[in-house]
């Protein structure tokens, strides 16, 4: 177990935002959770994975909590489904790099997200038509309020759009180990415009091909990290009702004529799922910048660290001018999908 006191968050955010917490502590097992003297430690108590998730709006008076449980255990190597119970602190890119590289299927399309494999199974990570709740089967916590072990099936996670159950409990449950689902028997997810494109005249031989495919598109439309901060989509994709759906394509066709093409997908429900980049970029803020912090240019779902010292007052700032924006043009309220911890 690693403990200090007055850490430097600096290199624990994509984002680069400075900051610092009175305490972090790094476990390595679940029995040095089960070891802890929780209440020695200064409150509230929070656990971070690499922070590609999150805003550090300023110092952290409490505890950091951070995994290095980093095994990676094969259940069962058989011909058909392959479960495998993955370490909370394993970065999940090195995880999907693996399991592509044995030819097993059910990961490869959320390649490159960057992140540790517990935080995964928190935000329920998605791309290119899948998340990894449809890959869990289960989930091994330590529940901080009965100090005991718990394990979680997939059902009781109650996976939804980058949410989940534990989302809902305030950080109550650390979770210590994931346990994936892969298959030997190909498992294509391939319908997601971009890679049904490339893969329209030979089908992808393996996995790995898919996991290059999603890297290079990846590659071509979001930062790298460790190039140029950022946490990702900054907001979350709004899911409208249709009769709100029918105001948007009046305002829309008001605002940029008849022929305004608006991108949206029909959820099972009957609401629709309208892209927040589209309505960003409509309100003109692609680039727009804001002290240290910028819409990304590639990407209008992003917010850049653009000068790599922005301040977290540049990007909430950017923040509400986007949310400002697209409610008075569109009638609708974004809601950030990055967590915000100060
Ligand atoms: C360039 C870029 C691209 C991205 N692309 C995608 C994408 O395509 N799809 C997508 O879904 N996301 C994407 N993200 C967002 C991000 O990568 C994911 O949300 C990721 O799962 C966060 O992992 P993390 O380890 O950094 O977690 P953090 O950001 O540190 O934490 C995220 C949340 O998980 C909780 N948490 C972390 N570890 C644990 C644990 N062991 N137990 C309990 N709670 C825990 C934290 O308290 C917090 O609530 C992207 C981010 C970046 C920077």
């Amino acid at each position: 177990m690693i403990k200090v006191e007055n850490f430097d968050l600096t290199p624990l955010n994509t984002f680069r935002m400075k900051a610092r917490c009175a305490c972090f502590v790094e476990y390595g097992s679940v029995a040095e959770l089960e070891a802890m003297d929780w209440d020695s430690l200064p409150k509230p108590i929070r656990h971070i994975g690499e922070g590609s998730n999150l805003l550090l709006t300023g110092d952290f008076r409490g505890t950091i909590l951070h995994s290095g449980i980093k095994t990676i255990k094969y259940l069962d190597m058989g011909l058909g489904d392959v479960p495998v119970m993955v370490g909370s602190g394993v970065h999940w890119d090195d995880f999907v790099e693996q399991v592509c590289g044995y030819g097993l299927w059910g990961a490869e399309n959320l390649s490159l997200i960057p992140g540790e494999t517990g935080a995964a199974a928190v935000q329920n990570i998605g791309a290119y038509g899948v998340e990894i709740g449809d890959i869990i089967s289960g989930v091994t916590c330590y529940d901080l309020h009965a100090r005991k072990r718990v394990k979680f099936s997939r059902e009781e996670c109650g996976y939804g759009y980058r949410d989940s159950f534990f989302k809902q409990t305030g950080g109550r449950f650390i979770v210590t180990g994931v346990l994936i689902r892969l298959s030997r028997i190909p498992r294509m997810r391939l319908e997601y415009k971009g890679l049904k494109e490339i893969f329209a005249d030979k089908a992808p031989a393996g996995p790995m091909d898919v996991r290059r495919a999603v890297i290079d598109i990846r590659r071509s439309k979001l930062p790298d990290p460790a190039e140029l901060g950022s946490a990702g989509s900054f907001f979350k994709n709004p899911v409208v009702s249709a009769a709100d759906f029918a105001r948007i394509i009046d305002i829309s066709k008001r605002d940029f004529g008849e022929d305004v093409h608006i991108p949206h997908f029909v959820q099972p429900d009957g609401c629709i799922k309208v892209p927040a980049a589209w309505m960003i970029e409509r309100c003109g803020l692609k680039g727009a910048v804001q002290g240290g912090a910028a819409v990304y240019e590639k990407q209008p779902l992003v917010i850049v660290n653009a000068s790599g010292s922005a301040s977290a007052d540049d990007v909430l700032a950017l923040e509400q001018r986007v949310i400002d924006a697209v409610r008075d043009r569109f009638g609708v309220t974004l809601s950030p999908e990055v967590e915000h911890l100060g």
